[in-house]
């Protein structure tokens, strides 16, 4: 038996997370969620967007469903920087580790049209965008904003350490294994001494691994290629600040970012057992929030990772892609993914079409 920890958050957070909860109960009726406060409404509510008893709640669980966090009432200057909504997030990422983060691209069957490129390019499209989220240019020191000799400058610093690389490198060669064993490492190898650094490494890694093919390719390559032909993807395994840039990227290739889920994983547990947040990618969308109008895929792709990476329940999170995917081809869709004046569905009619296919 295991233990989630539920954070819904803030705007959609909520909407998207209860129908991703409903079927995650469903498939794993054993387990035990414990919802807790994060977020904005956690600051109006106890002042701070990461409470203590949601620290220690996240510290005893084996994996987080989050929602997301975010609001124009927390923007801005209404909330000291390091109490905004977001800072939970960046907490929680620093605090566990979660120093991989996984965000697998699918156009699934019938959406080809919802994709701003042809349905030729995208159709059958599968990929995942392996990450390193706690190191590079957003963490390291020095970081300065400032003014020398009256000139106002700015500086960010990047910086990899060999075991950071090692450690996500394994993370994506571990998962090529499972899918079409290619993966293409991105760097600027040309002119970033982190990027030789990155590269001389994974190639090291890719020795342990001599069943997966790897490639090498430039960031400028890689941005176009996704839109030029994404299908000739499998893993793509990238550093921070590139695959922030890249995933979104991807993301939008299948038609919409309410389709696309992700995880973070950190060092606790073993392969296939390991500790992980799991969320959508997008944000709040404070601009649909609280009108059941939310596409609530990604959340409940996202609940089918943590079964698979955090519960080491394949067969449960089968079941749910599975009836996603049923779903979708039967014809359900939300606002998101419809021409204007067609038919959709709501969050929560959605979620109730995936549960019946279950
Ligand atoms: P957003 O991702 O919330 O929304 C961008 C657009 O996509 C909006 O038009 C929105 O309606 C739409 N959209 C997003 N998710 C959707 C879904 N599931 N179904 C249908 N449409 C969807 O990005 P934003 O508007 O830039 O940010 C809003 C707030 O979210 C901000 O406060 C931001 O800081 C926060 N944010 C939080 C996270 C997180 O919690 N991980 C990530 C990004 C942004």
């Amino acid at each position: 038996m295991s233990t989630i920890a539920v954070l819904p958050g803030d705007g959609i957070g909520p909407e998207v997370t209860r129908v991703a909860l409903e079927i995650l109960r469903r498939v794993r009726p054993g387990d035990t969620y414990v919802e807790y406060p994060v977020g904005g409404g956690a600051y109006d509510r106890f002042g701070t967007p990461i409470p203590d008893q949601t620290k220690s709640g996240v510290g005893q669980s084996d994996a987080v469903l989050f929602g997301s966090v975010g609001g124009p009432q927390w923007d801005g200057d209404k909330v000291p920087r390091d109490l905004r909504p977001e800072a939970s997030l960046l907490f929680l990422r620093l605090h566990f580790e979660l120093f991989a983060n996984i965000r697998p691209v699918r156009v699934y069957p019938g959406l080809e049209e919802a994709s701003t490129l042809k349905p030729e390019v995208v159709s059958g499209l599968d990929l995942v965008v392996v990450r390193e989220l706690t190191g590079g240019a957003y963490f390291a020191q020095p970081k300065e904003f400032g003014e020398r000799d009256g000139v106002p400058y700015a500086l960010d610093t990047i910086l990899y350490h060999k075991p950071e690389i090692v450690r996500i490198a394994r993370v994506a060669f571990e998962m090529a294994r499972e899918r079409r064993k290619l993966v293409h490492s991105v760097d600027k190898q040309n002119t970033l001494e982190t990027s030789r650094l990155w590269r001389k490494t994974v190639v090291e890694v890719a020795a342990d691994y001599p069943d997966v093919t790897l490639q090498h390719v430039l960031v400028d390559n890689a941005s176009m290629q996704l839109v030029r032909n994404p299908r000739q993807f499998d893993v793509i395994l990238t550093e921070n600040m590139f695959g922030d840039i890249l995933s979104d990227e991807s993301a939008m290739l299948s038609g919409s970012i309410g389709n696309v889920p992700s995880a973070s994983l950190g060092r606790r547990g073993e392969p296939g057992r390991r500790f992980g947040l799991y969320e959508p990618i997008s944000g709040s969308a404070p601009d649909i929030a609280g009108q059941n109008l939310a596409n609530p895929t990604a959340a409940i792709l996202s609940a089918a990772m943590l079964c698979r990476l955090s519960l080491g329940d394949s067969a449960a999170a089968e079941r749910v892609e599975r009836a996603v995917e049923a779903a979708i081809a039967s014809g359900a869709r939300t606002r998101d993914l419809v021409r204007q004046s067609e038919a959709y569905l709501s969050t929560t009619a959605f979620g109730e079409a995936v549960a019946a296919r279950l």
